[in-house]
């Protein structure tokens, strides 16, 4: 690959994605995949080590006189992050290799305003300032995951009412030393899926679809890039005009098709049971998978209505889902 020219700052975050996704590594190989010179690579990471960002252990190399250090983020560096959902605000503290020391969740009211979710955000932040007190920790960074952030057409929060700019004085007041990130939920969980994942499928610029409730999509670009990642609106897309009724009073929208209730209904099962199938939601019945795919496995059906047609059903939006997750993989 060219060596492209690069600022400081894109070729740090470089280093600093690759340990985080690798998890540690030697420097020549550290080198090759970051392109760079291994004696530019020591310059930066002399910087790194001093910020305490990332440590060097010693540890035999897997092959005779190769390097003995293995690079690899700050064990020691506390992170901490608040996820608001429609149910709860999650806050966590956990390190840059992945592991979590501290995680409580303060649930929602059935119905949040503004200003009950903003005292929802003040009793988490102070769930999180006593115990970083209690245990003396120092958080290096506080994240904010909020659903519907930074979406253009909209005006505020419709998905979870939410003051942005209040929580963001909050923060201000109890965590004065500290920065804060606000991002979009989608986009945290598609950040932690391609940091996460072993062999990510993606390393080129793709849309990350998450189906829930609703369904959204990431722009994912170049991590090193400032606006890599951006928030995508798909839900309400309409891929066929005669599809089933959508929530939003349109027919045949990506989430009618597609979405946690959509596709309960076309498999038969409850939503709370697909939830708790967690990865496995059709892997574990060869009944439902046989109606995922649109054929009859069980010679009884178990379903309510009329086998024929939920078939037809499920065959045709079969021919819509692709029609809808096509353009993904590009
Ligand atoms: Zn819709």
């Amino acid at each position: 690959m060219p060596e492209q020219p690069r600022s400081r700052r894109q070729t740090r975050a470089a280093i600093l994605t690759h340990l985080l996704q690798s998890g540690g590594s030697f420097r020549p190989p550290l080198a090759k995949s970051v392109r760079l010179s291994e004696a530019s690579l020591s310059r930066i990471l002399f910087d790194l080590k001093a910020e305490g960002l990332i440590e060097e252990v010693r540890q035999p190399a897997p092959y005779v006189g190769g390097p003995t250090g293995l690079v690899s983020l700050d064990g020691s560096v506390a992170l901490a992050g608040l996820e608001l959902t429609g149910q709860w605000l999650s806050v966590g503290v956990g390190g840059l290799t992945g592991e979590l020391h501290y995680t409580e969740r303060v649930p929602l009211p059935a119905k949040p305003t503004v200003e009950s979710v903003g005292r929802v955000f003040r009793e988490a932040l102070t769930l999180l300032r006593d115990w970083t007190r209690r245990r003396r920790v120092r958080l290096a960074q506080i994240g904010v995951s909020v659903p519907g952030l930074g979406r253009l057409s909209e005006f505020g929060n419709p998905i979870i009412p939410c003051d942005i700019s209040r929580v963001r004085a909050l923060l201000g007041d109890m965590f004065a030393d500290v920065t804060v990130e606000f991002t979009n939920s989608v986009v945290a969980h598609a950040t932690f899926h391609r940091c996460r994942t072993e062999n990510y499928p993606f390393s080129g610029a793709h849309l990350f679809v998450f189906v829930g409730q609703g369904v959204a999509g990431a722009w994912m670009d170049d991590p090193i890039e400032d606006d890599a990642f951006q928030p995508v609106e798909l839900g309400h897309m309409v891929f066929g005009a005669d599809g089933p009724r959508c929530r939003c009073g349109h027919h045949g929208c990506v989430e009618a098709f597609t979405s946690l209730p959509a596709l309960a209904e076309l498999l038969g099962v409850l939503e709370p049971e697909l939830l708790q199938r967690g990865s496995d939601w059709g892997g574990c019945d060869p009944d439902i998978l046989a109606r995922a795919a649109g054929t009859a496995a069980s010679p009884v059906s178990p379903w309510p209505r009329d086998r024929q047609h939920a078939e037809r059903k499920a065959l045709s939006r079969r021919r819509h889902l692709r029609l809808a997750v096509a353009p993904c993989g590009e």
